[in-house]
């Protein structure tokens, strides 16, 4: 009876844990790895693991960093059923497609490059056909699911994003039966739509994620959320610019829908256009509005209000391109597009076609990983590279972090507070290296539970239940361990490639005196 870790460990992206138990092998959720380039570079390898041999997947919610890898689970052979709840199902009818659509395009384009340079072409992960072999294998699922007779696992709402999950597992081998908990992605308390994450009691093992391990966020009640956006928005209308906010497609848009909707009914913004520059997320709203019994107190009350809380005469959702292009030089809009990092999609172009201008504003709304152009633009840079293109940056930068989808590091507290007993061990994953330390800290002086921080490709045996070996690194057991060093640095060679071209490109236009410039260039040159 073991668990292996394969992803998000160090991270916050590539979420994949493999089961044993018995004759049974399952995996918990199969995502890309999201952000710098070094990162991505982990979706084309080989599983650590043959993919036939695994019977079943247990999803926890439609997001990319937890299902991403599934068509090339598919592709390289895994036929088993993957359960998921019935919304995060419906979700992954389409996010799926379209993250194969992004795999083909990303790699012709790499390829028409290669190809100018002579390199031997890429392969994509997968293609459309493999999502499309993924989807037959889904099944949705009410609460609960049994695989064979040694695993049975509950679906419980997680309060993160609509369909969200973390699961109960119990493990039955020879005799013996162990508790699993994966908390999956957790949930802010007082979040817009979604009900607040439900908790648990006891368990031998939990799996929880650390994202804001390490951050307390300020407005995280509703009031202080709507006043911030207000006040965000107003300020922009008011400079005559446009207001870009790069928000995920699942949830975060349907949040700001929902909270924009509120502010215009109670004439607390004016009117402004709003426009929803991303299909995926025109797509999620459907499935939003397909399960109202899903809905908190206050999305409930203004579905009766409105009859909807998705429609207003002020929104408009894009579907072309060329609707997208169209909006280009447009003035006083608020754009909301994706991909939420910044790191791919429309939103580049919105980011292109704004950031220079000083009438511009761009708002953040949620997490910005270390090495994303959204990390970047948050961490003041004053120029950016955008396709290939260098852009200053002008425009106000804002951000309100009360729309985090994660709870904060009280939260994630609160919710391990309501645990009786975590009879074994707690492992901290779905964070980066301090804020896993730092949340593993908490854990075993407030609860006093053994503590592990894993690393990729770490195996715990649940029957033997020893003490992992500590990290090469890593403190002993007893003492105060530092977190396991990251395989992959946050901030990778790709980027300070990209800040040394773009400090190249300042220098030149700079310094006028063409000796200086010779002597800085020549001694580079040197060194290479
Ligand atoms: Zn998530
Ligand atoms: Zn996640």
């Amino acid at each position: 009876m073991k668990i292996h870790f394969h992803g998000a460990v160090g991270m916050v992206t590539g979420s994949c844990y493999r089961v044993e138990v018995g004759q049974t092998r399952f995996l918990v959720d199969c995502g890309m790895f999201q952000g710098n380039k070094t990162l991505k570079e982990r979706n084309y390898g080989d599983f650590p693991f043959d993919p036939a041999q695994i019977d079943a997947v247990l999803v926890t919610h439609a997001h990319i960093d937890h299902i991403g890898l599934l068509p090339k689970l598919v592709k390289k052979g895994f036929r088993g059923t993957i359960y998921a709840t019935r919304p995060t199902a419906d979700l992954m009818t389409f996010m799926l497609p379209d993250s194969a659509r992004i795999q083909v395009t990303e790699v012709a384009q790499k390829n028409q490059r290669n190809e100018r340079k002579g390199l031997p072409p890429l392969e994509p992960i997968y293609d459309e056909e493999d999502a499309e072999r993924t989807l037959a294998l889904i099944k949705g699922v009410d609460s609960s699911v049994t695989i064979g007779d040694s695993v049975r696992a509950v679906f419980r709402n997680a309060g993160h994003v609509l369909g969200s999950a973390f699961i109960e597992i119990t493990l039955t081998e020879g005799g013996q039966t162990k508790k699993v908990v994966f908390s999956g992605d957790l949930g802010a308390k007082d979040h817009p739509i979604v009900e607040d994450p439900e908790v648990f009691t006891e368990t031998d093992c939990l799996l929880v994620e650390s994202t804001y391990g390490n951050r307390v966020r300020a407005e995280e009640k509703k009031k202080d959320r709507l006043k911030a956006l207000a006040t965000i928005v107003r300020d922009a209308l008011k400079r005559g610019g446009n207001l870009i906010i790069p928000a995920f497609a699942l949830e975060r848009s349907q949040d700001l829908m929902h909270d924009l909707i509120i502010l215009m009914d109670n004439r607390e913004i004016p009117f402004a256009k709003v426009i929803i520059d991303s299909p995926l997320a025109a797509n999620a709203t459907k499935v939003f509005a397909r399960y109202p019994e899903l809905y908190d107190e206050d999305a409930t009350a203004l579905l009766k209000a409105q009859g909807s809380i998705f429609e207003h005469p002020n929104f408009t959702f894009t579907r072309s391109a060329e609707d997208s292009m169209a909006l280009n030089g447009q003035k006083g809009l608020i754009i909301m597009s994706a991909s939420g990092m910044c790191d791919a999609g429309r939103i580049k172009h919105h980011l292109k076609h704004n950031l220079w201008r000083r009438e511009s504003t761009v708002l953040f709304v949620g997490y910005q990983a270390e090495g994303t152009l959204g990390r970047l633009l948050l961490d003041g840079a004053k120029v950016v590279r955008i396709h290939g293109e260098e852009v200053r940056v002008e425009a106000q930068i804002r951000e309100i972090t009360g729309y985090s989808g994660h709870a904060d590091q009280n939260g994630l507290m609160e919710w391990i507070g309501s645990i009786n007993a975590v009879r074994d061990r707690v492992f901290v994953v779905h964070g980066e290296d301090d804020a896993r330390a730092e949340l593993a800290r908490l854990i075993r002086e407030k609860k006093g539970f053994s503590v592990h921080v894993p690393r990729m490709g770490e195996s715990f045996d649940l029957l033997a239940n020893v003490a992992p070996a500590p990290a090469p690194g890593q403190a002993s057991a007893a003492g105060a361990p530092a977190p396991a060093p990251a395989v992959t640095p946050a901030h990778d060679s790709f980027n300070l490639y990209a800040d040394l071209t773009i400090r190249l490109a300042e220098f030149m236009r700079r310094e006028k005196d063409e000796s200086r410039r010779r002597t800085l260039l020549e001694e580079l040159l040197r060194k290479m």
